[in-house]
């Protein structure tokens, strides 16, 4: 049986039949549309002027070539994405993916989540979201180098600080931002720092940006945690992934007293029952940019890497998936639920397959979707815009500080939302249905546009 109010049935019929084979941006619509149903029956208003209609469709979609020149002097072509998918409350705001899975459908589920996310963090910034299928694996610096250059030679005519501030998302990091941001500048001649985030602290970049999305979902969790009395200290924790937001994660629910005993990349996992070693795991993934199983040759007897299977098949009480879509199924959930786990935190976006979602509801587990509890990133981004805007630069402590706060405010805001909305503890209810109300109140004042 359909989850759709009978109203927005025909809204995501209609999002399916326009949109063709883009699964993932139909799984995070469907989504969303499900948890609006009790809210156009509270507010019968905002489904006027084709509202939820409007919300579904992006301003504007630009897709292009990217050619370029690898280091044997052979001509590359890649595709460049940007969606700028909603600006009612602000720019359009999102990260930049170079990964050989991009495809338009991706961008488009990142770009709609990102609406929500954004506005969740009650900061003035719309949804956006681009990329390309360009795979950084393998490729020299300058090649990286070449690459983000031809991208920004297309891109840059559809940014600026007041239009699209664009940051990093997999496979853009602090790199890439720089090499992207230097081209910015070459071909504007003008020095707009608030123009991208992430950027390094050399060059207009915020302190505690890049520990953001991963220390940010750590403080969600906190205060799921707290509303039930408890606290991260002794909890045994499992994080995928072993990027930015894994390792900042692992950093700070370490911080707390918890201890991440396995971590993964797209080859396998590693098991690391002392807790894992993080000065290890930075130098292997940020210095020398290697793959995970390096971990156990460096470390010794005691971390064990398991080539292929699934990190959820080890035992924890709280489950952090910070790598990326749809890891985390149904068969997975349930091999969590079996083993015990109390709470489960999404740092990457839309980690979770529906059914796993639906599984955590069941079995009364504590589940964090991203779009709240990985909002931390992009709040930090914003708080990088006004330093930009008002030419100052934040300490570390005071940064974080402003961090810790705007995510207690994103856990009271989804809390109170699902209380409102008959769904106490359904924290996907109550962030679809706070972001959307934000939203939703600016499309209606700014008319249809
Ligand atoms: N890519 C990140 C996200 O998914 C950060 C976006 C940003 O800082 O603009 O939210």
């Amino acid at each position: 049986m359909s989850k759709i109010d009978e109203k927005l049935q025909p809204v995501l019929d209609e999002v399916l039949r326009r949109n063709a084979g883009e699964a993932e941006f139909h799984q995070a619509v469907k989504e969303v549309l499900e948890s609006l149903g009790r809210v156009v029956a509270k507010h019968p208003d905002y489904a006027d002027h084709a509202l939820i209609e409007r919300i579904c469709e992006p301003e504007r979609q630009i897709i292009f070539r990217v050619p370029w020149i690898d280091d044997d002097g052979q001509v590359q072509i890649n595709r460049g994405f940007r969606v700028q998918f909603n600006s009612a409350l602000g720019p359009y705001k999102g990260g930049i993916r170079f990964h050989p899975s991009v495809n338009l459908g991706i961008i488009k589920f990142l770009g709609f989540e990102q609406i929500f996310k954004n506005a969740l963090t009650g900061m003035p910034i719309g949804g956006g979201k681009g990329g390309s299928d360009f795979n950084p694996r393998g490729r020299s610096d300058r090649e990286i180098m070449r690459f983000c250059q031809a991208f920004m030679l297309e891109l840059h005519r559809h940014l600026g600080e007041y239009t699209d501030v664009p940051a990093g998302d997999i496979g853009v990091g602090g790199r890439e931002i720089g090499y992207m941001f230097g081209q910015y500048k070459r071909l504007t001649n003008r020095y707009e720092a608030g123009v991208l985030t992430g950027k390094g602290l050399a060059y207009g970049g915020s302190r505690a940006r890049t520990e953001a999305t991963g220390f940010g979902l750590v403080y969600f969790v906190q205060q799921m945690l707290a509303t039930k009395g408890q606290s991260l200290d002794g909890k045994r924790v499992v994080v995928s992934g072993s990027g930015n937001v894994a390792i900042y994660a692992i950093d700070k629910v370490r911080q707390f007293g918890g201890t991440v005993v396995a971590c993964s990349d797209s080859n396998g996992y590693i098991v690391d029952e002392e807790g894992i070693d993080l000065a290890l795991l930075r130098e292997i993934k940020e210095v020398r940019r290697a793959r995970l199983s390096t971990y156990v040759e460096l470390k010794g007897p005691g971390a064990r890497y398991i080539e292929g299977g699934s990190i959820w098949d080890v035992p924890c009480q709280i489950a952090l998936p910070c790598a990326t879509q749809n890891e985390l199924t149904g068969k997975d959930a349930t091999t969590l639920i079996k083993n015990g786990v109390e709470v489960v935190g999404e740092g990457a976006n839309m980690p979770s397959t529906p059914d796993a979602v639906d599984l955590f509801h069941g079995q009364g587990v504590m589940f964090a979707p991203g779009k709240a509890a990985n909002a931390g990133g992009v709040a930090t981004s914003a708080l990088e815009m006004q330093q930009n805007a008002s030419r100052d630069s934040w300490s570390f402590e005071q940064t974080e500080a402003r961090l810790a706060q705007i995510m207690r405010g994103i856990h009271d805001d989804c809390a109170a939302t699902a209380d409102e909305y008959s769904a106490p503890g359904n924290y996907v209810l109550g962030a679809n249905i706070a972001g959307f109300v934000r939203v939703a109140e600016a499309m209606s004042a700014l008319g249809v546009v």
